[in-house]
């Protein structure tokens, strides 16, 4: 009898199998089938004949038209893949997996094989990789080990209406390489109908439209301003799901970042628990460019029937993303973005209105696949006389630092006669050559020394990697990395759930113990997980994201590599906190500041007033003088990650910057010399 059963199950089993196989043939071949009823579609041959024809081609089409996902299938397909790689750039890591993972789908194949993608820290590529997609600052560092970008056959500069730093750098670096590569062919594809621009910077190079299928969109305003846009976008998400069919269409709202998406999803899960069966099923749906891979793929699956997905989505869904099925959106009208001081050097991120274009192209999300409705939660007057017609484009609002650094190291020298697209301000330029002779990566001539070679290897800001190249006379090396690691993950590492606040505190106050600065607290943060062997247990116990420390620890092992590639070696002295703290002044030095009597700070080098942020261990604790990580401006401008600094450190690692009398003030000189912690007179 066993037997018999034994064989049942056998044929079963044999039975499911192919069932699945056929399941998955005929999924695939919906997906072959999809890719037909795409816009660009019908324009296979005439793309391909006039990329045959031009060395560089301008291509323009809406979102979703498929540029991104077909055009490379494309060119692999009539056999450019036989004479080199096809490289995609997207300005944001998310659209780079993401449309990675969509195209290997879609071609059958597994990820990372013939179609991968390369972001920062993260590789998912092989020998075998054809089509690659990545991140244009990736392209931009690939420069640097292959000028003639030699083992590609195609560039696409995708999303270049998104005019990133990298894209614009790129664009200036492609059109050079073009000259003496007749081989290669260059694609530039935006989603904007703006591209006269592009096409007169690549020397008139032809423009490829793919008409678009629209639909209208009816735009709505608010009679009055929103004094709260988070609330107000919450109110009119449930208002929507609540007042319309659920079958009739998904909502997206445009928030600022992942906290705010995080605060969003909470109050929708508790408004919508309230409501309990009296309402159809609302899948939230977050993404945002920190999410976790696994959970990514959420958003683009389709709504089950009779319930409705609402996508909580930072601006990656402006143009880098298409979600089917939106029929909704909600936009109050902020982004979060960058922005830089020339004259001071001083960088902070800021929650700031969005463009008319931006608005423009956001409300275009709604009309996709049918007649949309877009809410604005700004009035119609503010649209049109508040909203800056474009957005600024990123070489014009940023710290130059880190490029000038790459171009230095790829041999360009005459920066103010680079061809930009749109200069950067010559004040900025100055400013980054400025930081980086401070920081020893130029000498006097402008030329780069050894240790801005040094710096030029690790995919960092200026002032992290000249943190870890100082940590080499430091001798600590080891512990350097890993804090360098801890603050490059982006995303948040301490969670503070709402019912365990008070035991969350404590466990985050520990790794402050001794009020050593968070520099140092993230460090035994990491070296305590260690210890453990990495344990998963160990991160709840302490209300760690077990997520963000997977990600420093490969952050880590890739520093570590490069350690070794500089010809640094990897020394570990975690006793010696003054050598760490010595460290990270060498690379943070210009970021320091001094506390005033009524416990704000000054920067010393550019005076200004700031203040520590609430979520550090030194909130409480005000040292007289303190080094930070970054300004962030929300309420006020707050310091964040900040380390207590002793003022002769200054003075003895950056003498060319500090002179004595920055350092010296009344206060100090009533105290002993060299007594770190300020007394409270
Ligand atoms: P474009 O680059 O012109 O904006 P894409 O090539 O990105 O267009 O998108 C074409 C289509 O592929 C869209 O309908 C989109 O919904 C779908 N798509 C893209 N990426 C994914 C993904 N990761 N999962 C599911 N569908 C996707
Ligand atoms: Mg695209």
């Amino acid at each position: 009898k066993g037997q018999v059963m034994g064989g049942e199950n056998v044929d079963d089993e044999a039975d499911e199998e192919e069932q699945e196989k056929s399941m998955a043939k005929s999924a695939h071949e919906k997906l072959l089938a999809d890719r037909k009823t795409l816009p660009v579609y019908p324009y296979r041959e005439s793309l391909l004949q006039a990329i045959e024809d031009h060395q560089v081609l301008v291509i323009v089409g809406e979102t979703g038209s498929g540029k991104t996902t077909q055009i490379p299938q494309y060119l692999h397909e009539a056999g450019y893949t036989k004479r080199g790689m096809i490289g995609c750039t997207q300005p944001r890591r998310v659209a780079a997996m993401s449309v990675a993972a969509r195209v290997s789908q879609e071609m059958g194949i597994k990820l990372g094989h013939e179609v991968g993608y390369s972001i920062r820290f993260e590789d998912c590529t092989s020998d075998k990789t054809v089509l690659k997609y990545m991140t244009d600052g990736m392209l931009l560092r690939e420069f640097l080990g292959e000028p003639d970008l030699a083992s590609y056959s195609v560039v696409m500069v995708d999303e270049a209406h998104e005019r990133t730093l990298s894209t614009d750098i790129l664009f200036g670096l492609v059109k050079d390489i073009a000259r003496f590569r007749p081989d290669l062919k260059l694609l530039i594809s935006s989603a904007t109908l703006d591209a006269e621009k592009f096409s007169d910077y690549f020397d008139s190079a032809p423009i490829f439209k793919i008409p678009g299928r629209r639909f209208p969109v009816e735009i709505n305003y608010t009679k009055a301003p929103e004094a709260d846009y988070l609330d107000a976008a919450i109110v009119t998400a449930l208002q929507i799901h609540v007042t319309q069919p659920p079958g009739d269409g998904d909502i997206l709202v445009f928030l600022t970042g992942q906290e705010e998406i995080e605060t969003a999803e909470e109050i929708l899960k508790h408004r919508t628990r309230g409501l309990g069966s009296k309402i159809a099923e609302l899948i939230i749906c977050p993404i945002y460019a920190n999410l976790p891979t696994e959970l990514q793929a959420k958003i683009f699956e389709p709504t089950p029937e009779g319930a409705r997905k609402v996508v909580l989505a930072t601006n990656i869904a402006e143009t880098s993303l298409t979600i089917d099925g939106i029929k909704y959106v909600i936009d109050p009208g902020f982004v979060k973005m960058k922005s830089y001081n020339p004259r001071t050097g001083m960088e902070s991120l800021l929650i700031t209105p969005i463009s008319k274009a931006s608005a423009n192209q956001r409300a275009g999300r709604s009309g996709r696949t049918g007649p949309g409705k877009c809410f604005r939660l700004y009035t119609a007057y503010n649209y049109f006389n508040d909203l800056d017609d474009n957005t600024v484009p990123e070489i014009q609002r940023t710290n130059l630092a880190n490029v000038v650094l790459s171009l230095k190291s790829l041999g360009i020298h005459d920066l103010l006669n680079f061809d930009f697209m749109d200069p950067p301000p010559a004040e900025a330029l100055l400013k980054a050559l400025e930081l980086l002779f401070a920081l020893s990566a130029l000498n006097k001539h402008g030329e780069l020394t050894k240790v801005g070679r040094k710096m030029a290897e690790f995919p960092l800001d200026p002032m992290l990697s000249k943190m870890i190249v100082a940590s080499d006379k430091y001798k600590c090396s080891d512990e350097i990395i890993s804090i360098a690691a801890m603050l490059s993950i982006g995303s948040s590492i301490f969670y503070r759930p709402k019912d365990k606040q008070v035991h969350a505190d404590n466990a985050r106050l520990n790794f402050h113990m001794g009020n050593v600065g968070d520099h140092i607290a993230l460090l035994k943060v990491y070296s305590s997980w260690k210890e453990t062997n990495f344990s998963t247990q160990w991160c709840y116990e302490n209300y760690i994201q077990v997520r963000s420390m997977k990600r420093a620890r490969d952050i880590r092992d890739q520093l570590e590599g490069l350690l070794e590639r500089v010809e640094i070696e990897l020394v570990s002295n975690p006793g010696d906190l003054e050598a760490i703290k010595k460290s990270i002044t060498s690379g943070y030095f210009p970021h320091s500041a001094r506390m005033q009597k009524n416990g704000s700070y000054r920067t010393v080098k550019h005076p200004q007033t700031v203040y520590i942020h609430p979520s550090s261990g030194l909130a409480q604790v005000l040292p007289r003088w303190v080094v930070y990580h970054e300004l962030v401006l929300t309420t006020k401008e707050y310091m964040r990650q900040v380390s207590e600094l002793k003022p002769e450190w200054l003075v003895e690692i950056a003498p060319h910057y500090y002179q004595l009398k920055d350092v010296e003030d009344l206060a100090s000189k009533k105290m002993p010399r060299g007594e770190g912690r300020a007394s409270k007179d």
